[in-house]
């Protein structure tokens, strides 16, 4: 949770103090304002971050506009190999990025690990593709040689949500980084931490200080950075709402935007799915991270023949799960911070409230300082009309919804304004491949969740987004194309535009 240091008072004070990260040193803030940073299983303080002021921005922005041409040529099998590096490190350092990055977030110490393995994976991954970002030649005919060349764009701004801070902070970085860009990166108020961390390992692989540089603060940095005329790119991750304020930020230099935004996922359980398998997945799906996720199956469409079964399996599933403050690995955590704990409660309200049917889970720790916890909460008997599934509620709260036509579900599984992701639980393998095909998403699952890794496409349709994070296409955002034509003959008045 954030507060200003000033609220907390001095009685209570947090351990550590953390500055602004520019240029490879700590930075005051030039107003002198910071705010603490809590443990969201106990509303303990962990630590005092400077919170960036546009002065701050633009001091890290300046850093990284110098840092760029030196970054961009380096050799590209130099960088490839101290990104690498950086992945090394990452792994070396494993529980103890882990461990802040639970402590600060709230998750589990063994998602914090499968996390901070994944920001490892994506630095390996992107390592290798800084000496294969080539362009390629045109055949115009004999009197011309065509080629194209990919350049970085510059300096990559970065912002990053706070559901999975340090393994968003390796997604973007490392493709940013592998393509000859500089970043500064905002890690979200209330889990600024493993940023700082993940900069000054970034600096131990040889990757130049000025590089990668690190602003915390809320929604004010984050506009300061977008709206800067000295970055280049940007790349958002988090709310639809926030997203369209930096897109318009954005318009202003006309800088390009990825945005990785919300998602409402429906998860269609057909009748002769495996149920079993399909609760197993579901489940996982949407209460790890305490339901915190972008692509968390948050809706399911269950086929009438086997809604009874799914039930009343998934809340058997719900109710074994135990909770506590992340360190103590238990099978959920926290929310992450008391307004989105406020905010998942509304929701719980609001569901109670349309008649949907409260299956288990809902309630709610009532009093400040025992943390911010929602066990696993399902509502059934919803209708897909309902604002709890229509609007992401982002915590650990699944609707079930029921169908019993086949042609038809596929309507009502696009039938939101997201398109982030999907699932679809058939044996049918005709019907798997066609409504896989019908689903207005940028992933789809069949018979599974999560299928992506590292090395495929994430990305949303509709509201969900723009561009894609992930696999080789991630470096698309990074790079943009020149393309070069030589004349090898005597140049003729023949050359027009648009000819
Ligand atoms: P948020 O939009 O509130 O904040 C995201 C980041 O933007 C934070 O760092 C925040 O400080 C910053 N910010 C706030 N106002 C800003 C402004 N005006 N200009 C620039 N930056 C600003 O989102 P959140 O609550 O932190 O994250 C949850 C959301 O993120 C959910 O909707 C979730 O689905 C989405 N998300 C999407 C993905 C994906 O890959 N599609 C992954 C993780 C989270």
């Amino acid at each position: 949770m954030v507060s200003s240091f000033k609220e907390k008072g001095p009685e209570n004070p947090p351990k550590k103090r953390y500055e602004n990260l520019i240029n490879g040193d700590w930075m005051a803030p030039s107003d002198d304002e910071y705010f603490v940073t809590s443990d969201p299983a106990t509303n303990e303080p962990i630590a005092e971050v400077a919170r960036a002021t546009a002065g701050d921005v633009d001091a890290a922005v300046t850093a990284a506009r110098e840092a760029f041409p030196g970054w961009r040529d380096t050799g590209p099998p130099t960088r490839g190999r101290r990104i690498h590096r950086v992945a090394e490190l990452i792994r070396e350092y494993e529980d103890e990025l882990a461990e802040l990055e639970s402590i600060d977030q709230g998750k589990p110490l063994s998602q914090a690990k499968s996390d901070i393995k994944g920001a490892a994976r994506y630095f390996e991954y992107y390592a290798g593709a800084a000496d294969k970002l080539e362009g390629k030649s045109i055949p115009v005919g004999p009197d011309q040689v065509d080629f194209t060349v990919r350049e970085p764009y510059g300096v990559s701004a970065q912002i990053i949500p706070w559901n999975f801070p340090a393994n968003l902070f390796a997604r973007g970085v490392a493709p940013a980084l592998a393509a000859g860009n500089a970043v500064v990166v905002k890690p979200a108020p209330t889990t600024p931490l493993s940023a700082y961390r993940m900069a000054q390992l970034c600096f131990e692989a040889g990757i130049p200080e000025a590089a990668v540089n690190v602003v915390a603060g809320g929604g004010e940095t984050g506009a300061a950075l977008t709206a800067h005329e000295g970055v280049n790119t940007i790349t958002f991750t988090g709310s639809v709402t926030t997203g369209q304020a930096v897109m318009e930020a954005a318009s202003e230099n006309i800088t390009p935007v990825t945005l990785e935004l919300g998602g409402k996922n429906p998860a269609i359980v057909y009748p002769d799915a495996d149920v079993s398998e399909a609760v197993d997945s579901i489940s996982t799906a949407i209460f790890t991270n305490a339901g915190q996720i972008c692509s968390a199956a948050d809706r399911a469409l269950v086929h009438a023949d086997v809604y009874d079964e799914f039930v009343e399996q998934i809340v058997t599933v719900a109710e074994s799960y135990q909770l506590g403050p992340g360190l103590d690995d238990p099978e959920m955590g926290p929310l992450n911070s008391e307004g989105h704990w406020k905010k998942v409660r509304r929701y719980i309200d609001i569901g109670r409230t349309e008649g949907a049917t409260l299956a288990t889970g809902g309630t709610t720790t009532e009093e400040e300082g025992e943390g911010w916890f929602v066990p696993p909460t399902v509502f059934t008997d919803v209708d897909n009309d309902m604002q709890i599934a229509q609007e992401e509620v982002f915590g650990p709260v699944l609707v079930v919804v029921p169908f019993d036509d086949n042609d038809d579900v596929v309507r009502l599984a696009n039938d939101v304004e997201y398109g982030l992701t999907a699932g679809i639980f058939t044996n049918d393998v005709r019907r798997a491949h066609r409504v896989a095909r019908e689903i207005e998403a940028g992933n789809v699952y069949v018979n599974k969740w999560f299928g992506d890794t590292d090395q495929t496409p994430f990305g949303g349709y509709k509201k969900s987004g723009i561009g894609r994070e992930k696999g080789l296409e991630a470096l698309d955002s990074y790079l943009q194309t020149k393309n070069i034509a030589i004349n090898l003959t005597r140049s003729t008045s023949d050359d027009l535009p648009g000819a």
